[in-house]
């Protein structure tokens, strides 16, 4: 389990916390989605997650042997993230870095190419790859180094509908086997069925931490991003229906850790 516990987040020179008082908890080998308008602290929370930032106040505790080591950030951009020239060398590179065994290093070469979908590549150049061959790559290379939670923040985004759908069924069946929990930052409605938990921040809180149904028993006919433009209308219907909700009365940005 991930336990975010009462995280604040300011960012130097800002005038106020971009992330306030998050609590959280996320059980291992889970799926999450996060949604909320932009600016709402989405980003961050990754970021937080990752270990990329240090929260201001609070923790983000890990249930051991796991850490922010075992965590996988991608985001919609991945060509920046790559350090190989080539789908191999990108692969390896994280490897040798933690000092893996060469024939440890073999087999979870084979093992990422092959749940990827990229056996056959490994010579390819990475500026030569399509986004969606981008994406895999990126997957692979978090496999690769022993990820157990995958971050995805927006990261489908720029990908056609079909590659986006098998990209997740890819990512489901990890979830599965070996067993990774996946977050994912998202405004498409369509893929939260199934998902264990879904999370909406507005304003730097999280105004809404509860199951699929919960959600889906108001939100049908409404995509992420309506409920984003009528967060009034959301705050209101969670609060008819006695929906776990996390401070959703004031600006809490404004208030202090
Ligand atoms: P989201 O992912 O939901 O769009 P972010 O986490 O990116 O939201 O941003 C949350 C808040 O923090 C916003 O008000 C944004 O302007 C601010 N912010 C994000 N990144 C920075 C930064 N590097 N420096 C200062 N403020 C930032």
């Amino acid at each position: 389990m991930i336990l975010i516990d009462s995280v604040s987040f300011s960012y130097p020179n800002s005038s106020g916390p971009a992330v306030n008082k998050l609590f959280l908890k996320i059980a291992e080998k889970s799926r999450v989605l996060i949604s909320g308008p932009g600016g709402s602290g989405k980003t961050t929370f990754c970021k937080l997650l990752k270990g990329l930032i240090r929260p201001s106040c609070g923790h983000v505790v890990f249930n051991s042997p796991i850490c922010f080591a075992a965590v996988a950030y991608l985001s919609g951009d991945p060509y920046d993230s790559f350090v190989g020239a080539s789908v191999e060398e990108d692969i390896v590179f994280g490897m040798e870095n933690q000092g893996v065994a060469r024939e440890e290093m073999a087999k979870r070469l084979h093992l990422a190419l092959e749940s990827t979908g990229l056996q056959g590549m490994e010579d390819r150049l990475v500026h030569t790859l399509s986004g969606g061959e981008q994406q895999k790559l990126a997957l692979a290379g978090a496999l690769a180094a022993g990820a157990r939670i995958l971050i995805l923040d927006e990261a489908l985004n720029m990908l056609d509908r079909p590659l986006r759908t098998q990209i997740r069924s890819l990512l489901q069946k990890l979830q599965e086997d070996p067993g990774l929990t996946i977050i994912e930052v998202t405004h498409d409605l369509e893929i939260a069925t199934g998902a264990d938990k879904i999370v909406f921040f507005s304003g730097g809180s999280i105004i809404f931490d509860g199951s699929y149904s919960d959600f889906s028993s108001f939100a049908s006919g409404r995509t992420w991003r309506e409920w984003s433009d009528n967060l009034e209308l959301l705050k209101q219907e969670l609060y008819i229906r006695d929906i776990h909700v996390q401070d959703c009365t004031s600006n809490s940005r404004l208030s202090e850790c």
